[in-house]
């Protein structure tokens, strides 16, 4: 008893200094389905308020979208609540398979395997194709499940400068010795919403022998002409070696990820990666609504090409209006305060003026990047960005952001 009271004692202190840090995270409560209006508890027990939501992954405004809840509900009459069972020894079903097939001709590869989670897919890949003979070089910006599915392969791990292919170039040779190179990079990054160089990083795999592994969470359904993902963007489609995706952003929301690629790598993960063996199926509530999802992406362009549009007018009312932005071509579109206490002011602010967003800081991005990380969806209307303007303008204004760059910002609110 002494030593778990001791135990309890030092944990509650951590959390005490996660609080007194300023870096205690309140979850916010919605009343509602996911969509463009929500309504939003916060702080706990205070009545919900509507706000205009800019901070989903809901990309293509697929999450609560009639015809995926209809799909889901034929999939739950039709094959039931859940498989109470792991895919290998009695949970797949037809649709397990269809859905495979599906994500396998949409992505563009040759083979596709489901897992629980694109955490999931991640925590599972790189162990279950590489060991100690072989090196995983990653951008340094790779996402957190990237960096934990690196750290449970026994491959050596190596990093380099997020997207300076000069860099790439020089780990690439460094490891000619190795048996098997493979270049891992997102394909959108999730903080700063830029695209990674795909044709560059597959011409040096080319040059240098090397794997391509992408995680297109962040692009998936809408990067590239027909919402394919950053290969079609970037013009290299077929020629990636693993794709991992999720369900969970624009495929719908829910959950769900997978490992796409070559045939053998997916057989192999089929074979060994433990989240696949050891981790329930994905609901067929979930398979069925996925495979509407992809149905509808596949039908017509529509919600990718309004997503594109409303991405670019945000990024030209936020100019106008004077904010510090990331450049980047995606939905995700970081507006720059630096100041982690400012990010966290300029969000609640917004918030008590009907806007979603979050502030975002270390250890989410690195010190002295703090941000508001906004996210359009194709359930945005114009309006709905029209109000959020205003809002931000009126909020930016107080805080006397409008106009500054990064230097101005830092030199009067510190870092
Ligand atoms: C969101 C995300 C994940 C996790 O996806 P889940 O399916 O929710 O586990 C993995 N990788 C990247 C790059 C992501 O953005």
């Amino acid at each position: 008893m002494a030593y778990a009271s001791e135990t309890r004692e030092r944990l509650r202190r951590e959390i005490e200094t996660i609080r007194e840090a300023g870096l205690f995270k309140e979850e916010r409560f919605i009343h509602a389905p996911q969509g463009a209006e929500i309504e939003v508890e916060f702080p706990a027990g205070e009545a919900a308020r509507p706000v205009i939501n800019l901070c989903a992954n809901n990309y293509l405004g697929l999450s609560s979208h009639p015809e995926v809840l209809a799909a889901a509900h034929a999939g739950l009459d039709r094959r039931g609540y859940g498989m109470s069972s792991v895919r290998f020894i009695c949970g797949t079903q037809d649709i397990h398979r269809e859905l495979e097939t599906a994500l396998t001709a949409f992505l563009g590869t040759e083979d596709t395997l489901l897992f629980p989670s694109c955490m999931d897919a991640n925590a599972g890949v790189f162990e279950a194709l590489f060991d100690d003979q072989d090196v995983l070089i990653a951008d340094r910006l790779v996402h957190a499940s990237i960096v934990d599915g690196m750290r449970l392969s026994k491959a050596m791990r190596d990093t380099y400068k997020h997207a300076d292919m000069g860099h790439l170039e020089e780990k690439l040779a460094e490891h000619q010795d190795r048996r098997t190179r493979v270049i891992v990079t997102d394909g959108v990054f999730s903080m700063d919403g830029d695209v990674a160089p795909l044709d560059q990083i597959v011409a040096l795999a080319e040059r240098y022998d090397a794997m391509v592994f992408v995680d297109d969470s962040h692009s998936s359904g809408f990067m590239g002409a027909t919402g394919r993902g950053t290969h079609e963007a970037k013009g290299v489609m077929g020629r990636i070696d693993i794709i991992t995706t999720t369900l969970g952003k624009a495929l719908g929301g829910a959950s769900g990820g997978c490992v796409s690629g070559r045939a053998e790598l997916v057989e192999l993960c089929r074979q060994r990666a433990r989240p696949y063996l050891f981790s329930n199926s994905v609901p067929p509530v979930i398979v069925a609504a996925a495979l509407k999802v992809l149905e509808l992406v596949g039908r017509t362009t529509e919600r990718r090409d309004k997503l594109e549009e409303n991405a670019r007018y945000w990024r030209r009312l936020l100019t106008e209006a004077g904010f510090d932005l990331k450049a980047g071509e995606s939905p995700i579109v970081p507006v720059m305060l630096y100041n982690a206490k400012l990010a966290q002011e300029v969000s609640r602010d917004l918030f008590a003026e009907g806007i979603y967003v979050v502030g975002f800081f270390f250890p989410v991005v690195a010190k002295g990047q703090a941000r508001i990380r906004t996210q359009l969806s194709a359930a945005h209307e114009k309006h709905h960005l029209d109000r959020a303007i205003e809002a931000f303008a009126k909020v930016g204004s107080r805080h006397g952001v409008l106009g500054l760059g990064r230097d101005e910002i830092v030199a009067r609110f510190g870092l």
